[in-house]
């Protein structure tokens, strides 16, 4: 997810095994008990409320000794034209501050003494608008903010997870590149722009989202992150964003005018109801696991100690790899979680949250996420990555650790195990997998076509990465090849078959999505990888150039094969819920593998979805993968099939012929026939 993150995800996965066989730690380290105590305020006014009586202020802050509000004209320099010293409500650890008059346009920070110390100026934590580099809050009228029809706006409607496609994309990367088409380029505005199309004619933008067919974008995160200067923009900075500042705000260097505070929330709008328009929902990356900095976090700066977890000495911990970690088991920081996706599902009306290095929140926290934003809307899918980066004071029983997903109601966890199982190694380049002819690991591709779980053919003892059947649902699983983090699927190819041709790495890679495209589970893709981009092979791109990390839209031309056969594997998902059953029961009954001597045909893996399951209009679909870099015979049950996979083609109408007996399936391919 950041700077530091990228070789640590089986860090992470080792961490939870190693830390599983200690013993429980205490429920908290001796210096977070301090915090235990604490008053807490779970009220809709903190930080601002602007009503018809004027203007008020409640920050919480139940150890701070004075605090100061500063008003100001301007989002930069200047001195403050009012200073009012805030009054305490001790009851509930806030201070309070009221002005008679609707402060529309101005601007304004907290003061806290602490320890007989003044702190650093914050905008607080709950800041819903800021000026540029989101230093001082701003007031907006919000009812100023929504597109024409925000009222009747909606997301799709999902009926179960398992029926999400998600298509995972940064800004910069989907627009930035001159071949986009684009005007509004590495902006939130780049995806309200219909008509766009590469330099060869191809459709680009959210014209090219709604040829491909996917039901959801991911966006990288988009709330206001620290590391892009916004008085700057021309400098070309580029960052993933994964070190946040003001959680409740979009980032201003996606706005057309960072230095407007209102433009940012209005573009940020437009673009979700450009997406919910074109029948697209929009899933956020949420990063409540750590900040960006230490001390100077508007947390610290608001209630030192009590938002970060802490050693018993008192040092930050560090789950996250990036200098500390949030205490989501804590009220008011859990509290603070819940209120800030509430926030955006109400104001900003997104569909989904990704939960980046989501195991150093605890499960009792998720599940409270996911049960009150169920509240506000059902269609909202919830996942996360079920890992840390580093140790946590948390005790592992309670981390939202991929191994605990079945503690959590309406969560999803990253299947690491089928991606690395079909790949090769996230972090070791040379590393092959399945679909690239690495013996081995067939039964941990089988975990990730059952979805991690309970299935009587699948040997949990032979898995690569998981020991046992951790999802008690498939829609707790998300399945990926790759993401923004790690080589690019093509640079992955690229490093670990050298000697290939491109068109061999092709196959390879429609190998590996057919894989995540028709397991079981919700299936996930990289943006660009349908049309084979790279980021020349740059496998940690957060601060990279565009010239690394944007997508060229020559590509869509020049590999207009690999995304017709992404689309069809799409549509052909779409069309057949076989592929997207909802209990591990159906799983069980209805998916069957063929006994296979792996030994002696390594790279095979076959298997049939029977009894027209989930309600498939098909009432038998087989399904076979060949990762080897040779032509397997396989036999098909007795009876005509008829082909919706072969040769590295897709029809979701199985007309590309018909086939029975024994049948070739072509070196790194995958064959899938019905009947
Ligand atoms: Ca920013």
């Amino acid at each position: 997810m950041n700077k530091t993150m990228t070789l640590l995800s089986t860090a992470l996965l080792m961490a939870g095994v190693v830390t599983s066989c200690q013993k429980a730690t205490t429920a908290r380290s001796a210096y977070d008990k301090q915090f235990e105590n604490y008053p807490t305020y779970n009220g809709d006014d903190l930080e601002l409320t602007v009503d018809n009586k004027g203007t008020h202020f409640r920050l919480w802050s139940p150890k701070a000794e004075e605090v100061i509000l500063n008003l100001y004209d301007t989002e930069l320099n200047g001195e403050p034209y009012k200073t009012i010293s805030m009054t305490a409500d001790p009851n509930n650890g806030t201070w309070t501050a009221s002005e008679a008059e609707q402060l529309y346009g101005k601007y304004y920070t907290f003061k806290v003494k602490h320890d007989g110390k003044w702190l650093a100026e914050t905008p607080g934590v709950w800041a819903k608008a800021v000026g540029a580099n989101g230093k001082r809050a701003a007031i907006i009228d919000f009812a100023q903010t929504n597109p024409e029809g925000w009222d009747q706006d909606k997301g799709p409607e999902v009926k179960n997870f398992t029926d999400v496609i998600v298509y995972e994309m940064h800004h910069r990367d989907f627009s930035m590149s001159p071949t986009s088409g684009i005007a509004n380029k590495g902006k939130f505005l780049a995806l309200t722009e219909e008509g766009t199309t590469s330099p060869d004619g191809e459709k680009t933008g959210i014209d090219h989202l709604k040829e491909l067919g996917v039901t959801h974008v991911h966006i990288l995160p988009s709330y206001d992150y620290n590391s892009v200067d916004e008085t700057n923009l021309q400098n070309n900075t580029y960052n993933w964003g994964y070190d946040p500042q003001n959680y409740n705000a979009p980032e201003g260097s996606y706005s057309t005018n960072p230095s407007n505070p209102t433009t940012r929330v209005k573009e940020m709008k437009e673009m979700v109801k450009a997406l919910h328009d074109a029948g697209i929902g929009v899933i956020m990356d949420v990063v409540y696991n750590h900040t960006a900095e230490n001390d100077g976090s508007n947390f610290e700066l608001t209630a030192p100690g009590y938002y970060h977890r802490h050693w018993d000495d008192g040092r930050y911990s560090d789950a996250s790899g990036c200098g500390n970690e949030t205490a989501s088991d804590l009220q008011q920081m859990r509290d603070y979680i819940i209120n800030s996706v509430k926030y955006w599902a109400d104001e900003y009306h997104i569909d989904g949250f990704r939960f980046d290095l989501m195991a150093i929140h605890d499960t009792e926290t998720m599940n409270q996420v996911a049960a009150e934003l169920k509240k506000i809307n059902p269609s909202i899918f919830v996942y996360g990555e079920g890992w840390t980066a580093g140790d946590s004071p948390l005790p592992v029983e309670q981390r939202a650790l991929k191994e605990n997903v079945a503690k959590m109601t309406d969560i999803a966890v990253f299947s690491d195990d089928l991606r690395d199982a079909v790949k090769g190694h996230y972090s070791n380049a040379e590393d092959r997998g399945f679909a690239t002819g690495k013996p081995g690991n067939e039964e941990t591709v089988k975990i990730g076509i059952v979805a991690a779980t309970d299935h009587p053919q699948v040997d949990y003892s032979k898995g690569n990465n998981s020991k046992f059947p951790y999802a008690t649902s498939p829609e707790m699983i998300v399945n990926y090849v790759s993401c923004h983090d790690d080589l690019t699927l093509t640079d992955k190819l690229r490093k670990s078959m050298p000697d290939a041709t491109d068109e061999e790495r092709m196959a390879a890679a429609k190998l590996a999505q057919t894989i995540v495209l028709t397991s079981q589970g919700t299936p996930f893709i990289f943006a660009g990888e349908e049309i084979f981009r790279d980021k020349k092979g740059v496998h940690n791109s957060y601060q990279s150039p565009d010239s690394i990390n944007a997508i060229d839209w020559h590509l869509k031309s020049a590999n207009r094969d690999q995304m017709d056969y992404y689309k069809g594997l799409i549509a052909l998902r779409k069309e057949h819920p076989a592929f997207r059953m909802t209990t591990a029961d159906q799983i069980a009954k209805h998916l069957v593998f063929d006994k296979i001597d792996s030994e002696n045909t390594p790279n095979l893996i076959s298997y049939t979805l029977k009894d027209s399951a989930n309600g498939d209009s098909w009432s038998e679909i087989k399904v076979i993968f060949n990762g080897s870099g040779e032509a397997r015979t396989v036999e098909l049950p007795e009876g005509t099939w008829e082909a919706a996979v072969k040769d590295g083609k897709v029809d979701p109408n199985a007309s590309l012929g018909t086939l029975s007996g024994s049948v070739t399936v072509a070196p790194r391919s995958a064959l899938i026939v019905k009947r």
